[in-house]
């Protein structure tokens, strides 16, 4: 598919007063049908914005690698089916932080994403001080090789997003030239791991992307589309992200 896709992730955000914003949304989507519109909101609002949005696709943040059992507080992959997710965010860099997973961790969660029926989305991205060091490239390229799902037919599974971490709600971004630049570096990445099917896994720009830089960042070459956080949070401006994107 070559529409943009438009990713919110609520991180940790996200009460039942919250579920008119998804409504709110998923109304306008309708309207925006050239747009790919999903919102990943917290575990305990999966069920009912699923119920509530009908159109848009619903996630999840992160999910366990283990498909059950004794794992006080955590949450499989097919619960977050089951619950109504149809994708999961793994890897993104607030886990890797705060959290200390590993490329091997994500990789398992990726491979119990795509096990239990869902797309998933992989987050990579750069700290200030390795951009600052000329590592950027080198840096996302590790995480791509540690982190992606392997295997025969999971590419078409699979969406890189790129997310420098300095970037994430800094109010700072990349150049769109920047930006090029790492998502066709990223591109050559894909080809060499997935091969001819790697030319068509989307790659989506994130950190600090709002109604008005949205049109600019999701025109560099390669953005297969956006993932929203802070701006994902009120139907106003996420819809000012998806206008732009069209
Ligand atoms: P912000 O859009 O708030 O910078 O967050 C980006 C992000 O981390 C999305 O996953």
């Amino acid at each position: 598919t070559t529409r943009p896709y438009i990713v919110g992730n609520w991180k940790m955000n996200g009460t039942r007063a919250m579920l008119s914003e998804a409504r709110a949304i998923d109304r306008a989507a309708e309207r925006l049908i050239k747009v790919e519109v999903a919102i990943a909101p917290p575990y305990t609002m999966i069920h009912a914005t699923r119920k509530e949005a009908t159109l848009i696709s619903i996630g999840a943040q992160d999910c366990h690698p283990a498909d059950g059992g004794a794992h006080t507080g955590d949450v499989s992959a097919a619960m977050v089916k089951d619950a109504g997710a149809g994708f999961t965010i793994v890897g993104h860099s607030e886990r890797r932080a705060d959290h200390g997973e590993t490329n091997a961790l994500v990789k398992q969660k990726a491979h119990a994403v795509i096990e239990a029926g869902m797309n998933v989305i992989v987050c990579v991205g750069e700290t200030e001080t390795e951009r600052d060091a000329g590592k950027a490239h080198s840096v996302v390229s590790k995480q791509l090789k540690g982190s992606l799902p392997e295997g025969e037919g999971v590419a078409d599974k699979v969406t890189v997003a790129y997310e420098p971490v300095w970037a994430i709600g800094t109010g700072r971004t990349p150049t769109a030239e920047d930006i090029a630049a790492m998502h066709e570096h990223i591109r050559s990445d894909l080809q060499t791991i997935y091969g001819e099917a790697g030319v068509d896994v989307r790659i989506l720009y994130g950190g600090s992307v709002k109604p008005e830089n949205a049109a600019e960042l999701l025109s560099a070459k390669e953005v297969g589309g956006a993932l929203v956080g802070g701006a994902s949070l009120t139907a106003e401006s996420f819809l000012g992200i998806i206008v732009a994107a069209t």
